[in-house]
Order: structure tokens, then sequence, then C-alpha cells
């Protein structure tokens, strides 16, 4: 079925879908900002150019879209066919033309747009597998997708920071790479604080914790690897501002 508007009338997933379309907007603007020549240069990840990332965003999209269908159709279709296709997928993708590259962006994520819009309600209950071998229901595409779009805005380099990703982004992201940390055992000694509020993640258990404490954005930043600028460590083992954060993925 064709339709105009979403098939699901979850008012969570229509938020959700929100986000991950406000993401995908955010993207395309920095993306945007950026000149052919601008694409050449370093992105914030190790050994990736900007180039890659665009590159990495349009094909995870390819790849979700993917998840999705399955979803329809009830044919398995993974997102990768294995981790070496997927990393020479994005390597090869970097080498695109620049208007080919800005073209992969933006078809594939309107490709996945439609995919979501037309997905029936019952389907997105439908069950699918990750490129980490995770189950999980068609709705966690949104939150897959959503996270790879924002962060990655800012991994563009050229002036996107945690501070434009929307709070309720921000606090998924930190249950997610805290939830990571916990289920390898990472996190032993480890207490992390958002500044004003009430949240802490990791160990509480311990009593004389390691503790990483700032602003919801710093934090999250600092979590997922991304710099250690606006967060204050304090506790065994920190000299100030080196603390690096446990590895997320
Ligand atoms: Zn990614």
């Amino acid at each position: 079925m064709v339709a105009r508007h979403d098939q699901t009338t979850d008012p969570r997933l229509q938020e959700d879908l929100l986000q991950a379309r406000r993401g995908t907007a955010f993207f395309a603007r920095k993306l945007n900002e950026l000149t052919d020549a601008d694409l050449d240069g370093n992105s914030l990840l190790p050994g990736w150019t900007r180039r890659h990332v665009v590159a990495h965003v349009g094909y995870n999209a390819r790849a979700i879209a993917r998840l999705v269908e399955w979803a329809a159709t009830g044919v398995e279709t993974p997102m990768y066919s294995s981790p070496e296709a997927r990393n020479h997928e994005i390597d090869f993708g970097a080498t695109l033309s620049p208007i080919a590259l800005r073209n992969l962006f933006d078809h594939s994520a309107v490709h996945l747009n439609v995919e979501w819009r037309d997905l029936p309600a019952d389907n997105w209950h439908h069950k699918v597998k990750t490129a980490q071998g995770r189950t999980v229901p068609a709705e966690e595409t949104v939150w897959m997708r959503t996270r790879e779009v924002w962060m990655h805005a800012v991994d563009l380099d050229n002036g996107a920071s945690f501070s434009d990703i929307p709070e309720p982004v921000l606090a998924r992201l930190l249950k997610d790479i805290t939830g990571a940390w916990h289920t390898r055992g990472t996190d032993t000694g480890l207490l992390i604080k958002v500044d004003g509020t009430d949240l802490a993640f990791g160990d509480a258990g311990t009593a004389d914790p390691t503790i990483i404490s700032g602003p919801l954005p710093a934090v999250v930043e600092w979590a997922a690897g991304r710099g250690n600028s606006g967060v204050t460590p304090t506790g065994p083992g920190t000299t100030e501002g080196t603390t690096a954060a446990p590895k997320w993925i």
C-alpha cells in the first residue's frame, strides 16, 4: 500500500519517527554546508574522512531499509552480507564523486523514509535482526537510524555539537552506551552523573567510584568517545580531563 502519511498510529512511534527525520534533516544541513573540497577533510572518526562518514550514513540508510522491507515482506534480508562487505562498501563509497556521494545520502534517506511510511501498523512489531545479531522489532530501526544521523552529523566536524542533539536522543544514547558497558562489564568502578538531574549510570555499587560528571551533551560526547572537554572526572585514577570512556561499539 502506498500512502502519503505514516501507517502507524502509535503516538510514541510517530514521535520517534519525527526525531529520526529531524536528525536526517540536520545531517543534510551540515552536509550542504560543506563544499566538495571540504568532503576530503578529516572527520572526528579516526581514519575516516568526511567522505567515509557520508558514505556510511548513506549505506546505513539502505541497510536499515532492508530490515524494514524484511518486516514488510517476511523475506529475510540482512543489513549487510558480512562486516567485511559493510567496510568494503564504505571504502568504495568514499571514492565516489562529490555529486554521487551527495545523491547517495539523499536517495537512501528518501528510500528509507518511504519504507517507514508505508510499513503497515502491525508489521512494526515484526522481528528483524541487526548487524550485531540482535533480534528486535522493526520499531527499533527508527532508533538505530536516529542515533546514526545525529551523531555522525557531529562527526562531520563542521560545527555541529552534542548540544545540537535533542535531549531525549541524548538520554537514550547514554542509556545505550552505559548499557553496552554494563553488558561487557567494562564499567566497574565508574559512575556517570548528569548535572542538574538525578540521572546516574554505571557502577553504583562501588564505595569509591571514579565519577564523570557534566551537562548531558558533554557526558554523552565523552561516553561516545568523541571528546572530554565538558566533563569533570573525580575520584581514583583520574588525571584531569584525561579519563577515557570504555569502548562503546
Ligand atoms: Zn555509524
